[in-house]
């Protein structure tokens, strides 16, 4: 049942340590020091690590429904995590990514009747809210409400501890992301606009192919 994973693990091994390449040896012995820490949701189709074809140690990375950062509470396993990467660790860059076709925002947006799930998604209701306020037609209220969501989740990462003082002290960067799963474009929030927009480049489309 699990031989496709166990057949990339080989594949994983056999280019990563019986090649030439001394990535992984030398993140052993040396150590991580990754620049980025990505929060993404749990959607198989949006793993950062297959999206940005980025080479080990390049990300922390943390998972929740919806790309959700709930407001700050001690003990959590974000809050843990930022505090490893930030203080710990010289993260740059810390990104919130989420993306359309998002289940998580369709449960919120949908009332989906299941305590275990809307316990942790309700929060973003205020995002929801806020999109309803512009959007009547469906699929642009699910579209919006997946941007204010992660407009929402960045303001509250904001107010971690550790964010808070590495934004304070000029260390790190926060930026809004989201990855439209119809075309395979990452857009970025420019909050001078207040719009996201296309950051994907022809020279990553040319790499990928070359990669393929
Ligand atoms: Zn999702």
């Amino acid at each position: 049942m699990t031989k496709d994973l166990i057949d990339g693990a080989g594949e994983f091994k056999r280019y990563h340590y019986e090649g030439d390449n001394d990535l992984m040896s030398d993140l052993v012995k040396l150590g991580q020091n990754p620049k980025y820490f990505i929060i993404s949701c749990i959607d198989s189709r949006c793993n950062p690590g297959t999206i940005f074809r980025a080479p080990p140690g390049s990300f922390f990375a943390h998972k929740a429904m919806g790309a959700i950062v709930r407001p700050y509470k001690q003990g959590t396993a974000l809050a843990a995590a930022l505090q490893f990467a930030l203080n710990y660790n010289k993260v740059e860059t810390v990104i919130v990514l989420g993306h359309t076709n998002c289940g998580a925002v369709k449960a919120l947006a949908e009332s989906l009747k299941d305590p275990e799930i809307t316990s942790f998604i309700s929060v973003a209701k205020q995002a929801l809210e806020k999109a309803k306020s512009c959007c009547n037609n469906p699929d642009e209220l699910l579209a919006r409400t997946e941007k204010e969501t992660i407009l929402a989740s960045t303001e509250n990462l904001k107010n971690y501890p550790s964010v808070t003082k590495a934004l304070e002290e000029k260390r790190i960067d926060v930026k809004s992301w989201l990855f439209d799963m119809n075309t395979g474009d990452l857009l970025e929030h420019n909050a001078s606009t207040d719009q996201f927009e296309i950051k994907t480049t022809q020279t990553q489309k040319e790499d990928s192919r070359k990669n393929a």
